[in-house]
């Protein structure tokens, strides 16, 4: 296996990058397995490339961890995953389009069935590749699909309503018990899971025991054949209710160092996004700068362009708000952010040169705004920031275990 940390070129002449510390990522992942408790799975969700930090690199870091599977949210990211070596179990989370269903089934992804039709279509395509052939031995048909069933507890966006179970738990059971055939070859689907999603545990604790008390009513009324995980929390959830973690948790923000809510503990920071000074300016009292030239220095100032913009995923509701830090000290974000660079005003008595490192998005106190404080001064959720990361800056990894 070559140095995963070889995949982006070392930062020594980047314009701006982003610094990943996989042992950050690691330790908080494992807080929360400890919450959760021991025989509670951990199934990390890695959906939006690693929640922009890199998949490939979230799966190998967690790989001690022995996660039960890794959540992906679409069938290509699981096939990127795949395409990397990674070779724990997928589980797409989100319902699987039709156009993805012949993939994931063909790679072996255990798929979310968040309503009938998608349960009835997986069965026939999986019925369909195994008939014919040599398959009366039950030699060609392949390991069964393991199938996650979705309950809707309030989310809305996908599964089996809760309130409804009475209506199509027969036929689910039905058809996901059909499976075994005469000849005893393995069933066509395998219920693996049922789970459900939090819709407010970023906000309160009851919300979340209510979802639970509504998916163990579903619960009752499926009555599986083979036992099947449950699993419902979220980061949050997981903070909020490690109570209710039944068997398997999938946290995903906390593990990237993202608190999921300001009442809630601190994950260790995992993501610190560099930028280099690009050019620097002594301004003079009524200079403007950037766009709408909305701030004006109003006496002798020293400004520094760093090399990073909302193009690189910087908010651009940081500018004139945010600060970034620059030689030890902060440095105010001066003007709107524009797509390449960004302004700062730096101390008149401060040395600064061009490609010099600036520390925009920073691990909190004294070495720059963290995650959740850049998420709070652009109107938005650390989540957003993260995804938000674009292609442009390179992901250094420190720490990811070389196989
Ligand atoms: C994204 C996602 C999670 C993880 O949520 P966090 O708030 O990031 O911990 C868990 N479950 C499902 C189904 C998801 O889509």
């Amino acid at each position: 296996m070559t140095d995963p940390n070889a995949i982006c070129p070392p930062p020594a002449d980047g314009r701006a990058w982003v610094e990943v510390d996989a042992d950050a990522l690691r330790a908080n992942a494992a807080s929360l397995a400890a919450k959760a408790g021991t025989g509670v799975a951990l199934v990390p969700m890695v959906k939006a490339d690693g929640y922009g930090l890199g998949a490939v690199e979230v799966a190998r870091s967690l790989a001690p961890l022995k996660p039960w599977k890794l959540g992906v949210a679409a069938v290509a990211e699981g096939t990127a995953l795949r395409r990397a070596g990674i070779a724990a179990p997928i589980f797409v989370a989100s319902p699987a389009l039709p156009s993805e269903i012949g993939v994931a089934v063909a790679s072996g992804f255990e798929l979310a069935i968040t309503d009938l039709d998608q349960l009835r279509g997986i069965r026939e395509l999986r019925a369909a590749r195994s008939g014919g052939g040599a398959g009366k031995h039950g030699a060609d048909r392949g390991p069964p699909v393991r199938v996650h069933l979705e309950i809707d507890t309030g989310m809305g966006r996908a599964g089996f309503d809760w309130r409804r179970a009475s209506t199509w738990a027969p036929e689910v059971a039905g058809l996901l018990g059909r499976g075994r055939s005469a000849d005893g070859a393995e069933p066509t689907l395998v219920l693996e899971g049922i789970f459900s999603h939090l819709h407010s545990a970023d906000e309160s604790e009851p919300s979340i025991r209510e979802q639970r008390m509504r998916l163990e009513s579903a619960l009752a009324r499926l009555a599986p054949r083979r036992p099947a995980a449950v699993h419902l929390l979220n980061s949050a959830g997981v903070l909020r209710a490690p109570d209710l973690a039944a068997d398997a948790i999938r946290p995903g923000i906390f593990l990237y160092g993202g608190r999921p809510a300001s009442d809630l503990e601190l994950p260790r920071p995992v993501a610190t996004v560099k930028a280099r000074v690009a050019h620097v300016k002594e301004a003079g009292p009524g200079d403007t700068v950037g766009y709408g030239a909305t701030y004006t220095a109003r006496r002798h100032e020293r400004w520094a362009t760093l090399a990073i913009g909302y193009g690189d995923g910087l908010p651009r509701r940081l500018g004139d708000r945010g600060w970034a830090v620059l030689g030890g000290r902060p440095a105010p974000l001066i003007g709107r952010t524009s797509m390449d660079v960004t302004v700062v005003r730096v101390d008149a008595a401060q040395e600064v040169r061009r490609g010099d490192v600036a520390t925009v998005i920073g691990p909190g106190g004294d070495e720059g705004l963290a995650l959740h404080e850049v998420a709070t001064l652009a109107d938005t959720i650390p989540y957003e920031i993260l995804t938000g990361l674009s292609p442009r800056l390179p992901r250094i990894w420190k720490g990811v275990p070389i196989d």
